[in-house]
């Protein structure tokens, strides 16, 4: 009787509040997980009014794919429930469904080569050659010089110069905090990756060698400080950016541009994100686009992915972030009380555990 007042609910649209006929939920692992192991424990809970007491867990390798049964798990008496599920290679989706209810979830099992390595030192160089245009403190002056209204004035552009620079190392700090084991050091060394913040002035904010799996340690990443200050010299581009901001503003604005570039940068040379297209590069099964960046169209593929957002997941590729999310603000058209900071999202976080846990 229960049964079939149920389904007349059902089948008339009907609604609940809060109560459903069947009920399954997936708690562990965390959504979009890189795993190295071919199998996986997969637990969660579920609940079904007299219906059946046992869940089944099936894998699919896009959203709109045939699925295919892996494992099947009984409910225990508080109606939880464990299986371990064989992976394949790549990223593949795990449905567990109970009289009709479902819950799923992204996994990625990575490239077998994939593994711990030693933690990362990261070196920041400040590069000032001897040529004026190979300064790169002239063009973080330039940028407070042109950028504010009344342009500041010695000694303000000297303390402005010393406040980036400082504010860079902080929030690069930020952004491996709790996510990589990176240490930031002064001195070089074979095992130390140095970011060369450049005056250059080329179109791209930065650069850096794709390393899969974190392999190389002595490598070097560029960041183009000279793009940045002919970029902002256009301030209507910048907004929520001002000329009458205050030097301090600047120097944030400036910098949390500089150290997002070498996060961003830095996690190349970490092996973030292998795309397919770039063969040469290894970690193909990240499923990176537009040149081993965060894909914006992995939703097409797998409809429940959270791999993308315009910037403020690191990875996202430059011509898709926009300034705002450079600038961490979360409006154009005024500043934010606090402002945002990008992260590295669910997928790379996990992979960065198992390379530099
Ligand atoms: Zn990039």
């Amino acid at each position: 009787m229960l049964q079939r007042f149920w389904g007349l609910l059902l089948a008339t649209g009907g609604c609940l509040a809060g109560v459903e006929a069947a009920d399954v939920r997936i708690s562990k692992p965390e959504p979009d997980q890189v795993v190295r192991s071919h199998q996986l424990v997969l637990s969660g809970h579920a609940v079904a009014e007299d219906g059946p007491n046992m869940v089944s867990i099936s894998r699919k390798l896009s959203s709109a794919a045939n699925s295919t049964e892996i494992a099947q798990a009984m409910l225990d008496g508080n109606g939880d429930w464990t299986a371990t599920v064989p992976l394949v290679p790549g990223t593949q989706l795990l449905v567990v469904t109970l009289a009709g209810a479902t819950d799923q979830i992204l996994v990625t099992r990575a490239g077998d080569a994939i593994g711990r390595q030693p933690p990362q030192k990261v070196r920041l160089q400040w590069v000032n050659g001897t040529d004026e245009k190979q300064q790169v403190d002239r063009q973080i002056r330039l940028v407070a010089e042109r950028t504010l209204d009344p342009p500041p004035a010695e000694p303000q552009l000297s303390a402005f110069v010393d406040d980036v620079k400082g504010r860079v190392r902080q929030l690069f700090v930020e952004r491996f905090q709790g996510v990589a084991n990176l240490v930031v050091v002064d001195q070089d060394g074979p095992d130390v990756h140095t970011v060369n913040f450049l005056a250059t002035d080329d179109g791209l904010f930065g650069q850096s060698p794709f390393d899969c799996g974190s392999v190389s340690r002595n490598e070097a990443t560029e960041v183009h400080v000279g793009t940045y200050r002919r970029s902002m010299s256009n301030l209507g581009q910048w907004k929520p950016m001002q000329r009458g901001d205050l030097p301090s503003v600047r120097a944030e604005d400036l910098a949390r541009c500089l150290a997002r570039t070498a996060a961003h940068e830095v996690g190349h040379s970490l092996g973030l994100v292998g795309d397919p297209a770039v063969p040469a590069w290894k970690c193909l099964w990240m499923r990176g686009c537009e040149e081993g960046h965060n894909c914006f169209s992995i939703t097409d593929t797998f409809d429940i992915a959270d791999r993308f957002d315009d910037g403020w997941y690191l990875m996202d590729s430059g011509p898709r972030t926009t300034n705002r999310a450079r600038l961490g603000e979360e409006f154009e058209s005024r500043r934010s009380l606090v402002r945002r900071a990008p992260v590295f999202n669910t997928f790379n976080r996990s992979y960065l555990q198992i390379v530099h846990p």
